[in-house]
């Protein structure tokens, strides 16, 4: 951390502030410029309250706050983060495509669209099981009889598999599942991040709709300082005061992420859009601002979905998306400098 003394600053202030900066048993040193003094902390500056050193008088401004998100934060860790997933990759320039049902219906709708969408080159089959619905009389998932069938459906189509956990106690059921998703509802649910930091498994960590970018690296942070140090983080759409859409897709969210952390970014246009006619067009900007991949829900029968039926693509609708979304790699590479 790097402290910007104000001009004025009296000695007695800047005593007072460096008595308190090693009263946490870090060390300071002092650089004095041409037109600026600054005093660099040295140590593991997390325990450092930054809002009470702001108050300093002697203080004139704080510099690398951000590495609160230490092991999330590009500083610690400049090159990406590349995690493979049955030799599937996320981060690091490949693109991940994430696709398959809202929730897992029945067999029959599984491995359908399970099959049409490793044929137009889906990475990840994506399938709902426990179902964080906003009415509780809606649909709440197959739970633990969709795990099974997602297995099933791995083994036949060899995709390794998504699906979302809503709490600790379910945690054994997900002993096959390949990425645990913590939905945009659980991201602050920091005694779920905490188990999940445990797991053993890649985590696809979604932005809750009212949350910062920080927000957001703090949940990493809590999967990573628990030791998983495999996150996916996804951009899913934020709540603005515009209801044309369901949400409002932050494609800044990518290359903001992007320069402050290392870990891999995806988008997810399906619940953003809230309509199938615009997740392709989002897509298609998702790729070319460089995310790492996205993930989309596709149902073999939209108008009889069991949930977010206006959002699903059909195979025929996905499968015409991934062709655009190739070429909109393509195009991007061979402009790349
Ligand atoms: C989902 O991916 O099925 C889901 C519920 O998404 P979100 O948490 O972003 O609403
Ligand atoms: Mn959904």
């Amino acid at each position: 951390m790097i402290i910007v003394l104000r001009s004025d600053a009296s000695e007695n202030s800047v005593s007072e502030l460096v008595n308190y900066i090693e009263s946490f048993g870090l060390g300071v040193e002092k650089v004095i410029g041409v037109s600026q003094t600054v005093l660099a902390v040295l140590g593991d500056t997390a325990a450092l309250p930054n809002d009470i050193i702001c108050d300093f008088e002697a203080v004139e401004a704080v510099k690398g706050i951000s590495e609160a998100h230490s092991l999330a934060g590009r500083a610690s860790h400049p090159c990406d983060t590349v995690i493979d997933i049955s030799g599937k990759t996320i981060g690091g320039g490949g693109f991940a495509l994430i696709a398959g049902p809202c929730s897992v219906e029945n067999r029959e709708q599984l491995f359908t669209v399970a099959d049409s969408v490793k044929k137009s080159g889906a990475s990840f089959l994506r399938g709902g099981s426990f179902k964080p619905r906003t009415s509780p009389y809606a649909f709440q998932g197959l739970g633990g009889e969709a795990l099974l069938l997602l297995s099933e459906a791995k083994k036949l189509c060899g995709l390794p598999v998504v699906s979302e956990i809503l709490d600790k106690s379910q945690l054994s059921l997900f002993d096959d599942v390949d990425i645990i998703q913590v939905g945009a509802r659980n991201m602050q649910n920091s005694e779920l991040l905490k188990a999940l930091a445990k797991c053993g498994k890649p985590i696809l960590l979604k932005r809750g709709w009212s949350n910062t970018i920080k927000e957001l690296l703090y949940s990493a942070e809590y999967l990573m300082s628990g030791g998983n140090e495999n996150v996916i983080l996804c951009e899913r759409g934020i709540r603005s005061f515009d209801s044309a859409t369901r949400f409002t897709l932050d494609l800044s969210a990518v290359p903001v992420i992007k320069s402050m952390s290392h870990l891999p970014i995806i988008v997810d246009p399906s619940h953003a859009a809230g309509r199938a006619e615009y997740v392709r067009p989002l897509a298609l900007a998702a790729t070319a601002v460089g995310a790492d991949g996205i993930m989309v829900e596709v149902h073999n029968d939209p108008p009889h979905a069991l949930c977010d039926a206006a959002q699903a693509l059909t195979p025929e609708q996905f499968d015409a998306m991934c062709k655009k979304i190739f070429a909109v790699r393509k195009a991007v590479s061979s402009c790349d400098d």
